[in-house]
């Protein structure tokens, strides 16, 4: 690991100005679950940690009447066992519930795991330069393209990049249509989480809209009208502690039988959290049968480029979305 300095501001504004002074390539710091791996692993240097736990008022919960805020530093094992969270927003309690361990859901915090980075195993191990990879050196190549696929994306990959999202918390938000509050050396703003993420496209270095020294702060969540119903469904290779190999954050109102909304967001087989609005589409004014769930699942792929050995997603995933739509449907009121 490579020597680096380490402060500790108590403002947002005074971690901000502490970035733009700094060396390229400072980072902000929480729970450091992702960024201390990839110091390790010799894929991050930053020269300069700026540690934002001592930042008053990021620590906060609040549910209100018409949105729920989270603040950027709230552990995700927090909002995992939130009693009241868990009733009115089951998508985003489960979605935490299912992700990393026990552990790892103490110390994370859920602004922390937005920007979480890809698990693409080439991008893990190959700082030796025993792999190249375009995401951790631009112009290198992707190992992953002829390589061993079978957890790469099907969705919103290129010739340069298939890693998916690895997320869980960022698919459920997107589903919700959350949104996430920023300061930053232009001041604040407000950005929805399904923009913070950029498709790989020819420059997969380049994964989110933040601009350099922008801080998440919080997060807020439009409350899901009455009567809906919603789920995160994940299905992945053991039940613990692993990655989406297919996952769905699905909320479904109903109008007496028939959909009068569905929001569909993808994990685990895209190279973003991925919102599905062919097969939400699909579903407005139909009933919700295990037929028409299967349908919209499959219309949520017919876009997919799958690779060598990774084309089981497709399959999977449209079974993963039938799950959830019919889960959430039977959470619904119509
Ligand atoms: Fe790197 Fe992306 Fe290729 Fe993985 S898929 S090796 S992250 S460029």
């Amino acid at each position: 690991m490579h020597p680096f300095d380490y402060i500790r501001p108590a403002t947002p504004q005074d971690a901000v100005a502490a970035f733009a002074n700094a060396e390229a390539g400072a980072r902000y710091i929480a729970g450091g679950t992702t960024l201390y791996d990839l110091m390790k692993l010799d894929i991050e240097r930053p020269p300069l940690l700026i540690d934002v736990t001592a930042i008053a008022g990021l620590g906060e919960v609040d549910i209100g009447d018409e949105r729920l805020r989270v603040g950027a530093l709230v552990p995700m094992s927090t909002i995992a066992a939130d009693p009241d969270i868990g009733r009115d927003y089951p998508v985003l309690a489960e979605s935490l519930a299912k992700a990393a361990s026990q552990q790892l859901r103490n110390m994370a915090t859920v602004g922390g795991n937005l920007l979480q980075r890809t698990r693409c195993m080439y991008f893990r191990n190959g700082a030796d330069g025993a792999f190249p990879c375009n995401k951790r050196q631009p112009g290198s190549g992707c190992a992953a393209i002829d390589g061993l696929d079978r957890g790469q994306a099907v969705l919103g990959t290129s010739a340069s990049c298939t890693a998916v999202s690895p997320g869980d918390w960022p698919v459920a938000l997107t589903a919700l249509d959350a949104s996430v509050e920023i300061v930053g050396p232009a001041g604040a703003r407000r950005m929805l989480v399904a923009d913070l993420y950029r498709l790989p496209g020819d420059t997969p270095h380049l994964e989110f809209s933040l601009t350099p020294g922008e801080l998440i702060t919080g997060i807020e969540i439009p409350r899901p009208a009455a009567g809906s119903g919603s789920t995160y469904h994940k299905i992945r290779d053991r039940e613990s502690y692993a990655f989406a190999l297919a996952s769905a954050a699905v909320v479904v109102q109903r109008d007496g039988d028939l959909v009068s909304r569905a929001r569909i967001a993808l994990g685990g087989v895209a190279t973003r959290p991925w919102r599905a609005t062919e097969a939400e589409d699909l579903l407005v004014g139909q009933p919700l049968t295990i037929e028409t769930a299967l349908a919209a699942g499959r219309a949520a792929f017919s876009t997919a480029t799958p690779g060598h050995h990774n084309g089981f997603k497709l399959e999977l995933g449209a079974r993963t979305v039938a799950d959830a739509l019919l889960i959430a449907a039977e959470r619904s009121r119509t």
